[in-house]
C-alpha cells in the first residue's frame, strides 16, 4: 500500500480498480520522403486532419442529452485548433519545404506552439497547451490508422492516466473517478470532472507509471489523495466514510421544496451561479430562488468571433424561461484578466487583472456592449432579468452604461421589439475603492452584488489564480470582512438589496458569518446550494448578529479565525432539520 498527493477537484470518494490508459505520447518516427512522394505525404496529413475533425464534430453532434454543459465548447476548441494555420499550414509548409514525414512535422509543430502556451503566466492559457498536444496526439493515432474511441471502457474504473482529452473524458462516462498525472484546478480535466459530478485528483506527478491496470484504488476528490492498494483496514475505514458521504448527500436532497428561513423566521434567498444557459435548468431543479450571477462571459469563450445579438438573446431567453418567474441576474461580459476571446491580444498587457478588463473592456468597446445589452433587454420581455455590471470603481462607468441602455431601448422601440421598461440594473462590489465608497453606487443602481473572489484579490493583492501564493489568499482576514460588512449595512440603510455572489457564499462555514452580517441574498455554485440551507434553516440570525459584530470589531487574523470557528461550533439547539423535512 502507498498514497500519492494531488490537487483534489472535489466529487467526494470512490474505490474501485485502476485502469490504467495509454501514455499520452507516442515515438514519433522522423524520417525524409522523397521529393516526388511529398504530394502524397501532405495528402496524408490533410486526411488525418480531416479525419481527426470529422471524428470531434461528431462527437459533438451526438453527444447524450445528459453530457456535461461544459462539454461542447471543450471539444469544439480542439476542433477550432486543426483550423489554426499556427498547426497545420506550418505542418504541411515543413513537409514541402524541409521533406520531412507528417507525423514529424505535426509532432513538432505541436510541441513548439504548446511550449509557447506554457510560458504564458495566465494558468487557463497554459492548460490550451494541453488542447494542441491532445489534437496532435488524435493526428498521430489517425496517420497511424488507429484513431478511435478508448478501447474496453464499458466497466466502471477509476481512470489512470498522464492526461486525458476532453473528447475522451465523454466517453468514460462509466468512470468511478479520475486519477490524472497533469493539470491544475483550471484545466479542463477538472472543470469536466467536476461537472460530472465524479471525485478527480489531478496534478499527480508520475501516478500512471506507478499504478498497475486492475490495482485496488481509494481516490478521495476532496483530500487530493490516492491510496494504491489499501490494506483491508484502510478500506473499510474509507468504505465507511464514502457511505456516509452519500448518504449525506442524498439526505440533503430532502431540503430541495424546504423554504429556506433561519430559525427566527427570516427568509434567505439562495440564488445559483452558471456559466451557459443550460445550467439554469439543473438550478430551478435543485432549488434555487433564482439565477444570482449568469457569468455571460463563457459565451464568448473559446471562440474567434463574440456572439451575435440574436444568438446571445436565444441563450438569455433560454435561461429565463427555464426559471419560471424565478429572477435571472445576468451579468455584463466580465472578460479580461483570466477570461479572454481567441482574438485578444495578449503580449502587450502586463497586468491582465488591473488592466481593462469588465466594464471598462465593454465601454471602450461600445458596439460589443451595445450588441449585450439588446439582447439582455429583449430577454427580459420573458420574465424578471435583472442586469449586473462587473468591477466598478466609480460613477461614471454607470453613467456612461446608463447612456448606453437608453440607446439600446431606443435602438428595441425602432424595431419594434419588447423589452421589460423597468430592468433592475445593479452592479457588482469588487474592488476595496467600491465597497470603500458603495454610497456613491447604492444611489444610481438598484441592487448591489459582492464579488467576493475579486473583493480578496484586490484588498489582498493576491493573484487568485496563482498557486504560489495561494495560501495568503484568505476570504476571513478582518479587511476582507469589513469591506463585506460595510457593504451590507450600506445597502440595508439605504433599502436596496445586496447580494453575494463570490465563493464565499457558497463555503458553509461562512453562511452563519455573513448571516450574522445581516446578509439575505447568497448566488452560489449549485453543488453547494443545499449544504448552505442546511446551515440556514439552523441559524438563529437574532443570536449570530452581536457574536458577528464582536468579531468584525478585532483586526488580528488569528482572534477572528478563533472567533470563526466558535461560531462556526456553536451548538444547534434543535434536533437535525433533515429529521423535519423528511
Ligand atoms: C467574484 O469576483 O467574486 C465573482 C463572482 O466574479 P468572477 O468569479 O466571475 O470574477
Ligand atoms: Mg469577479
Amino acid at each position: 500500500m502507498f498514497s500519492i498527493h494531488g490537487t483534489g477537484i472535489g466529487g467526494g470518494i470512490t474505490i474501485g480498480r485502476a485502469r490504467v490508459l495509454e501514455s499520452r505520447r507516442f515515438d514519433v518516427a522522423r524520417y525524409h520522403v522523397p521529393v516526388a512522394g511529398v504530394d502524397i505525404e501532405v495528402a496524408r496529413l490533410d486526411a488525418a486532419l480531416a479525419e481527426v475533425k470529422q471524428g470531434l464534430r461528431s462527437l459533438v453532434a451526438h453527444l447524450p442529452g445528459d453530457a456535461p454543459t461544459e462539454a461542447r465548447a471543450l471539444v469544439e476548441v480542439q476542433a477550432m485548433i486543426l483550423d489554426d494555420p499556427l498547426l497545420c499550414e506550418a505542418a504541411r509548409q515543413q513537409i514541402v519545404e524541409d521533406g520531412w514525414n507528417a507525423e514529424w512535422v505535426i509532432a513538432s509543430q505541436a510541441d513548439s506552439l504548446a511550449r509557447q502556451f506554457e510560458e504564458l503566466d495566465d494558468a487557463y492559457l497554459r492548460e490550451r497547451g494541453r488542447d494542441v498536444q491532445q489534437v496532435a496526439d488524435r493526428v498521430l493515432k489517425a496517420l497511424s490508422g488507429s484513431a478511435g474511441p478508448l478501447p474496453g471502457t464499458g466497466e466502471p474504473a477509476i481512470f489512470v492516466a498522464a492526461d486525458i482529452a476532453p473528447s475522451d473524458m465523454l466517453s468514460l462516462r462509466s468512470a468511478l473517478g479520475f486519477a490524472i498525472d497533469l493539470g491544475g484546478t483550471t484545466s479542463h480535466t477538472a472543470i469536466l470532472a467536476r461537472s460530472m459530478n465524479v471525485p478527480a485528483v489531478v496534478g499527480l506527478g508520475r501516478a500512471s507509471e506507478l499504478i498497475e491496470d486492475n490495482e485496488w484504488l481509494i481516490l478521495d476528490g476532496e483530500a487530493g489523495l490516492v491510496i494504491v492498494a489499501p490494506d483491508e483496514t484502510v478500506l473499510a475505514e474509507y468504505r465507511h466514510r464514502q457511505a456516509s458521504t452519500l448518504l449525506e448527500r442524498e439526505r440533503l436532497k430532502r431540503l430541495i421544496h424546504v423554504p429556506a428561513r433561519t430559525l427566527d423566521g427570516m427568509q434567505i434567498d439562495l440564488h445559483a451561479n452558471v456559466e451557459l444557459p443550460e445550467e439554469a435548468e439543473h438550478a430551478r431543479e435543485a432549488g434555487a430562488a433564482g439565477i444570482g450571477l449568469f457569468r455571460t462571459e463563457f459565451l464568448f469563450l473559446n471562440r474567434r468571433e463574440p456572439p451575435g445579438e440574436d444568438e446571445q438573446y436565444e441563450a438569455y431567453r433560454k435561461a429565463v424561461k427555464a426559471m419560471r418567474g424565478r429572477p435571472v441576474t445576468i451579468r455584463s461580459l466580465d472578460l479580461g484578466a483570466d477570461k479572454v476571446m481567441h482574438s485578444t491580444d495578449l503580449s502587450t498587457i502586463t497586468n491582465p487583472a488591473l488592466g481593462q478588463r469588465a466594464i471598462r473592456y465593454c465601454l471602450a468597446q461600445p458596439e460589443l456592449f451595445l450588441t449585450q445589452l439588446r439582447a439582455i433587454l429583449r430577454a427580459s420581455a420573458h420574465g424578471p432579468v435583472r442586469l449586473l455590471l462587473p468591477m466598478l470603481i466609480n460613477c461614471n462607468e454607470i453613467d456612461q452604461t446608463m447612456r448606453l441602455v437608453a440607446q439600446a431601448r431606443e435602438r428595441l422601440r425602432e424595431r419594434r421589439q419588447a423589452f421589460d421598461e423597468h430592468m433592475a440594473i445593479g452592479g457588482m462590489i469588487e474592488v476595496p475603492a467600491a465597497a470603500l465608497a458603495v454610497g456613491l453606487f447604492l444611489r444610481k443602481l438598484d441592487f448591489l452584488s459582492i464579488g467576493t473572489n475579486d473583493l480578496i484579490q484586490y484588498t489582498l493583492a493576491i493573484d487568485r489564480a496563482d498557486h504560489a501564493v495561494s495560501s495568503l489568499y484568505d476570504p476571513f482576514h478582518p479587511a476582507v470582512l469589513r469591506l463585506i460588512s460595510m457593504t451590507i449595512r450600506a445597502g440595508q440603510k439605504a433599502g436596496k438589496p445586496v447580494a453575494v455572489c463570490g465563493e464565499l457564499a457558497g463555503d458553509h462555514a461562512a453562511t452563519r458569518l455573513l448571516l450574522g452580517m445581516g446578509l439575505s441574498q447568497f448566488s452560489m455554485h449549485l453543488a453547494s446550494l443545499l449544504t448552505v440551507k442546511r446551515e440556514v434553516l439552523q441559524a438563529d440570525v437574532k443570536q449570530l448578529r452581536p457574536k458577528v459584530s464582536r468579531l468584525l470589531g478585532s483586526d488580528d487574523p488569528e482572534q477572528v479565525q478563533g472567533a470563526l470557528r466558535r461560531l462556526r461550533n456553536a451548538p444547534i439547539e434543535r434536533k437535525d432539520v433533515l429529521d423535519d423535512a423528511s
